[in-house]
């Protein structure tokens, strides 16, 4: 049903060069990183036999995510093109190099892909990568979903966000959200250097998806994205059937710098990190978070909450540096259901 994998330059990549019907699994080219290897992006195409809209999915942003990964697979492999009307683009892994190293950056540049967006055609990998993606991947998009995890480090509450903004392309956005299928939506203003901000310089409408983490790929974590991802086809109607249309709890915050995970009380400290709360978990604004230790046993730190809220995010990797989030509180009325 599908050839083997084909190399092109993703210069020369069109949604054409699958015919309808069909599937392809394609590496395609960005550049050569520095030990002559090629720099490439496998990309998944699943071409309905019908025309109609391109859902594109990405995962692996940061490669210690694999969700996402797993469930853009799962859902290429499953997808009947005799029913589709339209194209489903996925992405499984976006940073190769990342992935390759297991971390959340890729170590040639040790800059985060989700921070260095359009990019550059000139720069190192990551910035090459980025631009690639902007420049020849997004434009085939009517609707695109990053999916992202809490990565090795961390836990997060699942949930579909997006970036506000006051106009049809955000309306879609919040849709696209809540079709996903996760309890939680999450509306926050927008940041620079994103796959989504990429996306909105284009007029794509676009969301993110936040899957556990901990370094993991728990089967159900992966058969809900991949859920979710059906039911964005269903969303655009490449694929027939209901989705979502309400989320047990969504928050839009426009405050400047909301949706910003990775500030959030920070580590004063290197150490061990012992949390003092779980996932979800309601916490009063000074509650301890957790402490850090020393090898030794001595308490370093007590960090507290800096508002009342729920845990959305913590770190589940012990050994913590100086700087790094331990938790992020989400600041959600203890009552707010789920
Ligand atoms: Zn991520």
């Amino acid at each position: 049903m599908w050839s083997l994998a084909e190399r092109l330059p993703i210069a020369d990549f069109h949604l054409h060069r699958c015919p309808p019907g069909l599937k392809r699994r394609l590496h395609l080219l960005v550049s050569t990183l520095p030990d002559g290897q090629p720099l490439a992006v496998p990309v998944l195409v699943a071409r309905g036999r019908r025309p109609g809209p391109t859902l594109l999915a990405t995962g692996a942003v940061h490669g210690d995510e694999y969700e996402g990964v797993i469930a853009i697979q799962d859902l290429f492999d499953e997808l009947n093109t005799e029913e589709m009307a339209g194209s489903f683009v996925g992405v499984p892994v976006l940073n190769g190099p990342a992935f390759a190293a297991a971390t959340r950056e890729g170590a040639w540049d040790h800059l985060n892909l989700a921070r260095v967006f359009p990019g550059s055609p000139d720069g190192g990998p990551s910035q090459r990568l980025a631009h690639a993606f902007q420049a020849h991947l997004l434009p085939i998009a009517d609707l695109y979903a990053d999916l992202h995890a809490g990565g090795n480090a961390y836990a997060i509450q699942e949930l579909a966000g997006y970036m506000l903004r006051p106009d049809a392309v955000g309306e879609r956005q919040r849709a696209a959200a809540v079709a996903f299928g996760l309890d939680l939506v999450w509306g926050t203003s927008p940041l620079p250097g994103r796959t989504l901000s990429a996306a909105a310089d284009r007029n794509v409408p676009a969301i993110y998806i936040e899957l556990r983490g901990e370094g993991r790929a728990r089967p159900a974590d992966v058969a809900r994205a991949r859920w979710g991802l059906s039911n964005l086809l269903a969303l655009l109607g490449v694929l027939q059937g209901d989705y979502p249309r309400e989320a047990r709890l969504l928050i839009e915050d426009d405050s400047a710098g909301s949706g910003h995970l990775q500030l959030d009380h920070p580590s004063p400290s290197s150490g061990l990190f012992v949390p003092a709360v779980e996932l979800w978990q309601p916490v009063a604004a000074g509650q301890p978070l957790g402490s850090v230790r020393h090898p030794d046993g001595t308490t370093l730190a007590v960090v507290r909450a800096a508002r009342s809220g729920r845990v959305l995010l913590v770190r589940t990797q012990p050994r913590v540096f100086a700087g790094d989030t331990v938790a992020f509180v989400l600041a959600v009325p203890a009552e707010a259901g789920m």
